[in-house]
């Protein structure tokens, strides 16, 4: 099975090819970061006009890096949703084109379904399995029985561990993605802040970060008025610390209650490096694997969308022509 994957939904355009749900043939990646550093953020419109720019681009680039042409493919598959609705409209319509030229099939995958199977890339999955996705967009842990499965068992109230990364590093003066930035700080210092775990209820395995965004505004508001001096390490640290330690104790408990064969962490924050080493040495310690994929399939990419398109394309399931970007798509269950 050989798949041409496209990804557009936010300020990445990415074509990949991928055989048989497991082997990358080729990843082409290109990012915009560049251009929306200067706002902050990601600019809605300028997002779109860069995937214009790009899609081409990219799947030209895909298929000469793979050697391959249109004829060598079963099928097209592309975000369909969630993301920037103008983002993603670039990336399906190219993949609507490209099926329709080449007399192909379409897969729709939804993005976060692709977070999770950038793991198939790696290391096959085992099931039941527990997925701890953190991106700039979600917080969620997903319990998965079989191929295609999903039951979303906790989820944030308020923001994404990625955009309290991204917040806080704005706080402290950092450039937009701020995420890299706060991890390479947290790990510069010995001192940390020490700041709020926001647990929710006892049983309860949903996530709440904007209290403890909140209390990192508080402090540096609180020492801006003193006329103290922040230490950004300090803050960094504390900051990390706390989303590390809620993240890593809910994910063990929730392996532990759903008794899994395997954990895997996916998503943009999963390239933090003080997760890693957290989640880790817990999941040493509680003896189930656990596989978090090398950084570049930790944000988004192509790849990772043909991976989950794989098992889609066995199961049978198709798009058509008439597919619309979702930028409130729902992770449902295929089978
Ligand atoms: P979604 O996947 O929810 O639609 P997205 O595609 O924007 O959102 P990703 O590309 O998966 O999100 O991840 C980007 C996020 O990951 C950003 O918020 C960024 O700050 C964060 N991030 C990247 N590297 C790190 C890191 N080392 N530590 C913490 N956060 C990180
Ligand atoms: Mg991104
Ligand atoms: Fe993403």
């Amino acid at each position: 099975r050989i798949i041409l994957a496209i990804e557009s939904s936010c300020d990445e355009t990415a074509a990949a090819i991928i055989r048989n749900g497991t082997e990358i043939v080729s990843n082409v990646v290109a990012s915009q970061i560049e251009s929306h550093k200067r706002f902050g953020g990601v600019v809605p419109e300028i997002a779109s006009r860069h995937h214009v720019e790009q899609i081409t681009v990219v799947i030209e680039e895909a298929l000469a890096q793979a050697n391959m042409k249109p004829t060598d493919l079963d099928a097209v598959a592309v975000t369909e949703g969630p993301g920037l609705v103008g983002a993603l409209l670039i990336g399906i319509n190219a993949a609507k084109a490209f099926a329709f030229a080449n007399d192909l099939p379409i897969i729709g995958v939804h993005h976060i379904a692709g977070h999770i199977y950038a793991n198939a890339l790696v290391q096959p999955m085992e099931f039941p399995l527990l997925a701890l996705v953190v991106s700039g967009g979600h917080t969620e842990l997903v319990y998965m029985k079989e191929h295609g499965s999903f039951e979303v068992i906790g989820e944030t109230r308020d923001d994404a561990a990625g955009e309290a990364y991204d917040k806080v590093a704005r706080v402290l003066g950092l450039p937009y993605p701020g995420g890299p930035r706060i991890d390479k700080l947290a790990h510069e210092g010995d001192e940390a802040v020490t700041f709020p775990r926001v647990w929710l209820e006892e049983d309860s395995y949903d996530f709440s970060f904007s209290g403890l965004k909140s209390a990192v505004i508080n402090y540096k508001h609180n020492m801006d008025q003193r006329g103290e001096e922040i230490s950004p390490t300090a803050v960094a640290k504390g900051f990390q610390d706390s989303v590390v330690e809620v993240l890593t104790a809910k994910t063990l408990r929730a392996a532990r209650e759903y008794k899994v064969k395997q954990v895997i962490a996916a998503g943009g924050v999963a390239a933090n490096k003080g997760l890693r080493t957290s989640l880790e040495s817990v999941f040493a310690e509680e003896g189930i694997p656990l596989y978090v994929p090398p950084l570049k399939l930790c944000t988004d990419n192509a790849a990772m969308i043909g991976a989950a398109a794989t098992p889609m394309f066995e199961t049978n399931i198709r798009g058509n022509l008439s597919m619309n970007g979702r930028p409130g798509m729902e992770l449902k269950s295929w089978v």
